[in-house]
């Protein structure tokens, strides 16, 4: 199994991504995009989801 270390953009943390996953294939394509870890990912569905809810 191939996997790569990059430093999420959010808690600045190295994580890994991993062969076979979407992060992986985005890595593949641009060294320098900006990953987060899943953690982060989310927190930020949990922020995304609390900010739907909480619209009105
Ligand atoms: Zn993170």
């Amino acid at each position: 199994m191939i996997t790569y270390e990059v430093t999420c953009r959010y808690c600045r943390q190295p994580f890994h991504v991993v062969e076979g996953t979407k992060k992986y294939a985005d890595y593949k394509k641009n060294h320098q995009a900006n990953f987060s870890c899943d953690t982060c990912d989310r927190l930020i569905e949990d922020d995304s989801r609390k900010y739907l809810f909480n619209r009105d």
